[in-house]
This record gives C-alpha cells, structure tokens and sequence, in this order.
C-alpha cells in the first residue's frame, strides 16, 4: 500500500466535511474555525527503526525531532506555531530518566518556537518507541499558504540545501541533518508577508523535492520542471553521491528528511538569502501534461523523470 493511495482515500470524504473546517485534509495542515478565526492543526509520528535508530541517535536528538518535524508543517503553512501535545509508547524497558529526557527535551524544543507543550499522553509496550506529536498553529495575520495555489508561469524556489539527509557529518561536529534542521517557520513568514513575494504554494520537504512537488502539482494540477544543476546540493548529499555513485542531484531530490521549504512564486521577487539561508530557484511551473508531474531537465538538455525517487512511508 502506497501513502498516497492511503491518503486519497481520506481526502475523498471531503465533499462531507462541516463548513467550519477552512482547510481540508491534503495540505501540511488542517485547520477548523474558531471563535471567530482559524486554528491550523498537524499530527505526526516518529518510530524507532523508521525515523531515527535509538541504539545509536541520542534521546536529545529524538525528542527534538519529534517536535521539529510538527513544527515544520507550520512553517509549511506560514502559520505561527500556538502549543503542542505529545503521547509516546515507551518500550517497557525504557526507564524513567530516558522518559524524563525525552519529554524534556519535546518541552525545551516547543519553547524555543514559542510553542509550549501543554499535555501528553504514556503508554508502555513491548514494541519499540514511538512520539506523536500534534501541534497547533494560527495565522496571526498571514492567510496560510496551501498546496493547492500553484501557476503555470510560477518559479519553484527551495530554502538551504538538499539531500543526504541520513549521515553525520564532522563539521559541524555531529551534524546529521535529519534529526538536527531548524523548522523554517520566520523565512516562510517572511515570505508570505510581502504580497510580491508571497508563495502561491508551499510544502515542507520531508519526503524529497521530486515527491513533495509532486503534491503541490497534484493540488494545483500543474506539472513542474526542475533544472538538476540549479538543484542546491548539500556537502552531505555530495559524500553520499560518491559512495553510491548516484548523482548528487538524484540524492537532492529523493533521500528526504531536508525539512527545507519548497514553493511556487513569481518570478524575479524572491531574494537569493533570507535570515543567512539561501533561497534557489530550481524551475517552473507548467502546463498539466499526461507525462510525469516532476521532470528534471539534465545538464544536456534533455528530461529525466523523477518517477521512483523520494521517500514512500507505508510500505
Ligand atoms: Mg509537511
């Protein structure tokens, strides 16, 4: 089973949901009217074995993550992050002080982003750990960005840099970037601030660009192009091309786990760094075609599709 086909098949209830739901499911998060506005809302869940290893990642590292990936999605959005909850199925042999960490750790990650964690849920089992967390956001003056506002004539734009998302580097010491990236919540503020340079369609990358702008282009019905040598790389996705002997730009665009923001804008108003991070146009937008949602023009001028790259999470 695909996630997506999975994910279809929630969506398809659409058409039955209340009027008070303003976004509905299929975007990096949800939201519902409240009191007058809107609360934004995103589940998610990181299981040993999947998205970390426990025998080897720190708790610190986990912990973290479990939050930072629920705030990503805010960014997603332009949302502005208000509280999270989190519930954990502990192993039974996890111990208390591991399980203190670990809550500790989702606490002080949720305060740095003005994000208080404001309850939780343990269970025990004798299956290995796993952390959801819900956060919810708030617009706070920014109409959320959705997937669905893509146009033809658009350029796709990344923050940072991508790929080898898995391997820890040296320098900065211990730097693996899938447990250590910053949710880019101000750039997508910023961004969405300005209507010249308001994204008309953003994601997170948590499954790798050719997937994730595969979602916007389902949403927008559009199709994209990307050129793989505007494709920022990362120092890890380089290392991890040469052990492989993949390009770098295949690592780019499918390892995953980037949490970068990709979006869709007009051309021309977007600055080339935003708070010290880049920000790279990668392609366009166009027409909706019967091909591939996602090619990728190679340095030779010809296309490549983007089929069987990125990361499918239910197997
Ligand atoms: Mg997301």
């Amino acid at each position: 089973m695909r996630e997506l086909e999975l994910l279809s098949h929630i969506y398809r209830s659409n058409a039955a949901l209340p009027v008070g739901v303003s976004i509905p499911p299929g975007d990096d998060m949800g939201a519902v009217k409240v009191g007058g506005g809107a609360v934004l809302v995103t589940v998610d869940q990181v299981a040993d074995g999947v998205h970390f290893d426990l025998s080897t990642d720190p708790l610190e590292k986990i912990g973290r993550k479990a939050m930072t990936r629920n705030l990503s999605d805010a960014a997603a959005m332009a949302a502005r992050p208000v509280a999270a909850v989190a519930a954990a199925c502990l192993p039974k042999d996890f111990g208390e002080d591991r399980a203190k960490t670990l809550f500790d750790v989702m606490h002080a990650t949720a305060d740095r982003f003005n994000c208080p964690l404001i309850g939780g849920d343990i269970s025990m089992w004798d299956q290995r750990l796993i952390l959801t967390v819900t956060v919810f956001a708030e617009p706070d003056g920014i109409d959320p960005v959705l997937r669905s506002g893509a146009k033809v004539g658009d350029a796709v734009y990344v923050t940072g840099k991508l790929g080898g998302s898995l391997i820890t580097l040296e320098d900065p010491p211990d730097y693996t970037h899938h447990l250590d990236f910053t949710p880019r919540i101000d750039i997508a503020r910023k961004l969405a601030t300005s209507i010249a340079t308001r994204p008309h369609a953003m994601i997170d990358l948590s499954d790798g660009l050719a997937l994730d702008l595969a979602r916007i282009c389902e949403q927008s019905g559009v199709c994209a192009e990307l050129d793989s040598d505007k494709v920022p790389i990362s120092t890890a996705a380089d290392i991890t091309a040469k052990r492989s002997g993949q390009p770098a730009w295949q690592h780019a665009l499918g390892d995953g786990e980037d949490y970068e923001l990709c979006f869709t804008a007009q051309p021309g108003m977007i600055p080339d760094q935003i708070d010290g991070v880049p920000v790279t146009p990668v392609g366009r937008i166009v027409e909706a075609t019967t091909g591939p949602r996602v090619s990728v023009r190679l340095a030779d001028g010809t296309f490549a599709d983007t089929a069987g790259l990125g990361w499918e999470h239910v197997g």
